[in-house]
């Protein structure tokens, strides 16, 4: 521990992002960075507590007291060599992670203002990149082959750390990009693709062999192989089947996020088949990350408006007494997109979709309460006879995604990252790749971790 009185001297402070009237006129991503002074004091508010929370809530067994005090004392090789023992992606996850580190953070519970650990690992790993202390490095081989199937987190992980173990690892990806959803859901703007790409070059010098273009019938799996890894992610999204859903201009939310994540890798769609918000009142209906992405992505577009609506209730504002403290809070949650302009409602259910000339000209949507069902608690939802109309000429569905199903595998066949969970979160796919790396070691005669 650095400064141990720094956590009640040195206010938290955030990077931010880019003036709203900038950010929205590019893709580039939205989040600024500090100077390597401010940073370094940011890093000396962590108390090394004696139980840390931070380590407790991350997926990964990320150790934040340690890296942040190498950080302080300006000892970068050692914050980055700390960080990279239990994450392979702090570039991603120093992003675009939730941060479950800092809801957890004794620093969050008393004063409200959580160590910036998120920030503090994107720092390290970019000065990590910009000094170059990541090189490829050679790793003796086994003599052992294992295929991943699908390249998002999951299976970029699972990649990395067999690499690492001297397994021969093929990585087979039906998109024409490596990356999963890094790639073609999450928006340019939280995400930048140099990033993934700056990544993959060090794994491919490393020895991993990606093959875009392969879409793999998963039950047939490609012979020659001693293990494999199923790392396809969830690829159906949940669908609204109401009166009208076939109309123009109603599309899944990741038809236009990762159109417009080709589009600014250089590609090219006919005008039908663009997906494009420009001058258009866009109602997207999902309350969650997707939809926020889908909000970003329309304003940037040029929409006259954006409305995001939910079919469940507003949550709470601040703090949830449900969701106390060390756990991560389900509280109201705004996202930078938010900021930028959009119309938010809560406890509306879609009844149908209304239009012209077979194009959606609105919704019609009515308000829905939430009551606990006696018993369970859980909540079922009441109608209440309230209707109305929203005006649209687009709707972004963002519901999220069905939880697949496998058949039953023979025992070399393993499964990781939202292919087994369902939809998650990105450092819970690392996490869950670098697991199924350890057991797929394991089952093949190596240590494990
Ligand atoms: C719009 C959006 C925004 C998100 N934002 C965030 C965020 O900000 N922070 C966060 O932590 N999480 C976020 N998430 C969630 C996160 O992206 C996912 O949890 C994570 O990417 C899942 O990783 P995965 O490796 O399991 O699968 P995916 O990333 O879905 O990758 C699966 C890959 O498998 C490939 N594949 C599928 N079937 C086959 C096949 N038969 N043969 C070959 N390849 C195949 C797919 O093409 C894909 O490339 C977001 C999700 C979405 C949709
Ligand atoms: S909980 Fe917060 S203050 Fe405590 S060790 Fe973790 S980051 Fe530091």
């Amino acid at each position: 521990m650095g400064n141990p009185k720094a956590f009640l001297t040195v206010p938290r402070q955030e990077a931010g992002y880019r003036p709203i009237h900038d950010r929205i006129l590019d893709f580039g991503e939205v989040e600024q960075t500090l100077n390597t002074s401010d940073r370094k004091l940011q890093a000396s508010r962590c108390m090394d507590c004696g139980v840390p929370f931070c380590h407790w809530a991350c997926p990964l067994g990320n150790r934040p007291p340690e890296f942040q005090d190498a950080l302080y004392h300006g000892r970068w090789k050692e914050a980055y060599e700390i960080l990279s023992l239990t994450n392979d992606f702090p570039e991603f996850t120093g992003r675009i992670c939730p941060a479950l580190c800092e809801k957890s953070c004794v620093l969050e519970l008393t004063i409200d203002a959580p160590v910036t650990i998120r920030e503090d690992e994107a720092a390290i790993i970019e000065a990590a990149f910009r000094e170059g202390f990541i090189k490829p490095r050679e790793y003796p081989r086994n003599g052992k082959k294992v295929a991943v199937i699908g390249s998002g987190p999951a299976g970029l992980a699972t990649a990395n750390q067999l690499n690492m173990k001297g397994y021969e690892v093929t990585v087979f990806e039906k998109d024409e990009y490596v990356g999963g959803l890094l790639r073609f859901g999450i928006p340019n703007f939280k995400l930048n693709k140099a990033i993934i790409d700056r990544r993959l070059e060090i794994m491919k010098a490393e020895g991993v062999v990606f093959l875009t273009g392969q879409e793999i019938d998963t039950k047939r799996l490609p012979e020659g192989f001693d293990a494999y890894c199923i790392c396809t992610g969830t690829p159906k999204a949940r669908d609204l089947k109401v009166p009208g859903r076939e109309m123009n201009g109603i599309h899944f939310a990741m038809e236009m996020l990762s159109q417009q994540n080709r589009v600014l890798a250089g590609q090219t769609f006919p005008k039908e088949a663009r997906i494009n918000a420009k001058g258009k009142n866009v109602l997207v209906i999902g309350g969650g990350d997707t939809g926020s992405d889908c909000i970003g992505t329309s304003i940037r577009q040029g929409a006259s408006s954006v409305t995001q609506i939910e079919i469940m209730p507003k949550p709470p504002v601040g703090e949830n007494p449900a969701t106390p403290w060390p756990q991560w809070p389900l509280v109201l949650k705004t996202s930078s997109s938010h900021e930028e302009g959009c119309t938010r409602r809560w406890g509306l259910s879609t009844l149908r979709f209304i239009g012209k000339n077979g194009k959606v000209t609105g919704a019609e949507v009515e308000e829905v309460e939430w009551e606990p069902e006696a018993g369970t608690g859980r909540p079922v939802m009441k109608p209440t006879g309230r209707k109305e109309t929203i005006k649209t000429d687009m709707v972004l569905l963002a519901m999220g995604f069905l939880k697949p199903e496998h058949p039953s595998y023979p025992e070399n066949v393993f499964i990781a990252g939202d292919a087994a969970t369902g939809a998650s979160l990105v450092v819970r796919c690392i996490a869950a790749g670098r697991k199924a790396a350890a057991d797929i070691d394991t089952y093949l005669g190596g240590k494990g971790y």
